[in-house]
């Protein structure tokens, strides 16, 4: 095995649980480490940390594993792992009206750098680095000895900025015909597992979306901006709201947000769906005096388009301003983001700026971050990264 020599800060952060290894930890090695080479890694004494793989991604070049000397990670170790975050799980697996959830959260259930999800019997894995790939045959037959399925899907996210790796996605099982039709909460979602990056709908919103339609849309006037396949405007359809306008900049999401509406028994032809910068459409919108009872937030954490570089740490405000601008007196905004760059603490900041340089006043109704499947781990809080603020405006 191979050993790494960690510096004395990181190593006591190791020491309390933490389970990235990144780049700037690393004092010494003992040789060349290649993709999914199992470490040992020791502090400055020479003193034993723990065992863990080696695997380049943006987060790091790797994963502690265990922290127990004798423990080996092999078959048995993957398989634990698996067992115990599938156990973990079982309520979801009860539920008749989701067949959609995460099933294996990297690091929050024990190991660092792949996460599979659930899609009514067929599994989805999303491998985060070469490293992890390389123990992909123990973790495909944890799988097998775990749970029947239909089949299994892999998305590699390779390179370091994690970005999707275009291929032929289906790994075993019978292939699927796509779309599938999920369930969340009684909602129907079309899935793609094996056409790019994003299956359609985006897993760890469950929560968001039940509480948009059980809440807060019977009646309202609903605007969802960076909207994708629509899926927050289905379910403020769902929960009787007035009307529905989704804005997303993609081609694709014209047909994507009609297929969702359709395979809801929605009329999407009573609904609007614009193909659009949603910067662009803030002014227009301005320019004709709209305004909404409620408004969903949930831009990407970064986005370049021909005429903007959007970037939450630094643009979220100013979305902000613009939204508050077109939101009615005692609207509601639903403010979400899922950018690891800050916290919930930064993220209040930036709500409380806006409301204060337009003249504002606002209560925080509620509160989300991950929902319980998205499993993470005290230690490692960069790996809750969804922030969730519903709050009302009242204007002065
Ligand atoms: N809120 C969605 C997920 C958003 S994914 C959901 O819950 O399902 C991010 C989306 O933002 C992508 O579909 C992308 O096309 C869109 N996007 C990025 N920049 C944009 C812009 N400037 N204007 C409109 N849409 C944009």
């Amino acid at each position: 095995m191979k050993t790494l020599k960690i510096k004395h800060s990181y190593a006591e952060k190791i020491k309390k649980g933490y389970p990235l290894i990144s780049k700037e930890s690393v004092l010494s090695t003992d040789s060349h480490i290649t993709e999914g080479a199992l470490i040992e890694l020791y502090d400055e004494n020479g003193g034993f940390l723990g065992k863990g793989y080696y695997g380049e991604q943006n987060k790091g070049i790797g994963w502690v594993l265990t922290k127990k000397r004798e423990e080996s990670i092999d078959a048995n170790f993957f398989l634990s792992r698996l067992a115990k975050a599938f156990q973990e799980r079982e309520t979801l697996f009860q539920d008749a009206e989701t067949t959609a959830f995460r099933l294996f959260n990297g690091e929050g259930d024990g190991i660092g750098g792949f996460t599979i999800d659930y899609y009514d019997g067929y599994f989805l894995i999303q491998w985060y680095s070469k490293g992890i790939y390389t123990f992909k045959d123990l973790i495909i037959s944890a799988l097998d000895e775990l749970a029947d399925y239909k089949a299994v899907y892999e998305k590699k996210r390779f390179n370091t900025a994690g970005q999707y790796v275009e291929d032929d996605d289906f790994v075993k099982g019978t292939r699927g015909e796509f779309p599938i039709i999920v369930k969340e909460n009684g909602m129907h979602f079309a899935v793609y597992l094996n056409d790019g990056a994003m299956t359609g709908v985006f897993l760890d919103q469950r929560h968001v979306r039940k509480t948009i339609r059980d809440r807060y849309a019977e009646g309202k006037t609903v605007l969802n901006t960076f909207s994708y396949t629509g899926a927050f405007s289905i379910a403020a359809a769902l929960g009787g709201a007035r009307k529905t306008t989704s804005v997303d900049v993609a081609n694709r999401s014209l047909s994507k947000t009609i297929e969702q509406f359709s395979v809801n028994g929605l009329d999407y032809e009573a609904h609007d769906i614009k193909v659009m910068d949603v910067f662009k459409y803030f002014q227009y919108a301005a320019k004709k005096q709209f305004s909404f009872d409620l408004v969903i937030l949930d831009p990407p954490s970064f986005a370049r388009t021909k005429k903007h570089t959007f970037s939450a740490a630094k643009d979220y405000k100013n979305l902000l301003k613009e939204t508050i601008q077109i939101t009615k007196d005692q609207g509601v905004i639903v403010a979400s983001t899922n950018s690891s760059a800050f916290g919930m603490k930064k993220f209040k900041g930036f709500i409380e700026a806006a409301c204060k340089e337009t003249g504002t006043s606002y209560t925080i109704l509620e509160e989300h971050s991950l929902p319980e499947d998205f499993q993470t781990i005290k230690s490692y809080p960069e790996g809750n990264y969804l922030k969730v603020v519903f709050l009302r405006i009242q204007r002065r």
